[in-house]
């Protein structure tokens, strides 16, 4: 796979965070390095997480803390794409209920957008039901949801990811699960924000001016990050530190095929 040469025109790499740069709390083999040589080529980097439990500011410290300085700027979420597509929908003084963590409260606040995560509804009209990771989900809360969205809220969905990849190999359950839980308790189809859909990689690329021809996505997963990617027309590159096996990915349909697969981010540090 040709990854582009470095030159006047710098290319555009998105990295998935989870399976990609950490697992749980512990730094990927390489991610470090590998992040250090490709800034030091004058390329841009960008960190897109389908994660909206925690605000950008808190992922640039996780990852400074990691020995990769990163400002917020450089790192998306689908918490933060969701704030940007509201508010690019006039969702600013509107109200939203949300099933999600702080993270995603404090980008949708940033923006002027009332949000509402605990308590009873109130009588004013909710405008959009945000769901998103939420580890203190419950039946209230489901029940929250379910009333706004049969009275007329728009349903978005901030990520699908079933599971959720943890230290020593581990999963969790995922945004997907309080998702598919608020599908099925209202019958309605959620507008969904986080990759595979490609809102915020076309958020990334505009904002960084490069083309798809010039933008490689890294990440571990097949039908998020490398579906997210070839649907733009950037390149894409499998990494198995995460969820997914060489076995998977060598049987996967013409869709969800990387154009390149590779042990570690040291192996992609090798093809470059
Ligand atoms: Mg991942």
């Amino acid at each position: 796979m040709h990854l582009g040469s470095p030159s006047s025109i710098p290319r555009l790499w998105i990295l998935d965070l989870d399976g990609v740069i950490y697992r749980g709390k512990e730094r990927q083999p390489y991610a470090r390095e590998f992040v250090l040589h490709v800034r030091s080529q004058g390329d841009m980097v960008r960190f897109l997480t389908n994660k909206a439990a925690h605000s950008r500011d808190e992922y640039a410290g996780l990852l400074t803390s990691l020995g990769i300085p990163t400002s917020s700027s450089e790192v998306m979420t689908s918490g933060y794409a969701t704030a940007l597509y509201l508010a690019e929908n006039g969702a600013e003084g509107k109200t939203v209920y949300c099933i999600g963590e702080s993270g995603i409260e404090r980008e949708l606040a940033a923006f002027g957008i009332n949000v509402i995560r605990d308590g009873e509804l109130p009588n004013a009209q909710i405008e959009y039901v945000i769901v998103g990771m939420d580890r203190r989900f419950t039946y209230d809360k489901l029940a929250r949801a379910q009333k706004a969205i049969l009275k007329g809220a728009r349903f978005i969905a901030t990520n699908e990811d079933p599971t959720l990849p943890v230290e020593n190999g581990g999963l969790l359950p995922g945004a997907g699960c309080m998702v598919a839980a608020v599908r099925v308790a209202t019958s309605v189809e959620p507008l969904v924000v986080g990759k595979p859909h490609t809102y915020a990689l076309e958020k990334l690329m505009d904002s960084t001016d490069t083309v798809p021809e010039r933008t490689i996505v890294v990440g571990d997963r097949l039908d998020t990050d490398i579906l997210a990617g070839k649907r733009v027309g950037a390149r894409t590159v499998l990494v198995l530190t995460g969820v997914t096996t060489r076995e998977q990915a060598e049987k996967a349909s013409d869709e969800l095929k990387p154009d390149l697969i590779v042990e570690t981010l040291g192996d992609l540090l090798q093809c470059m």
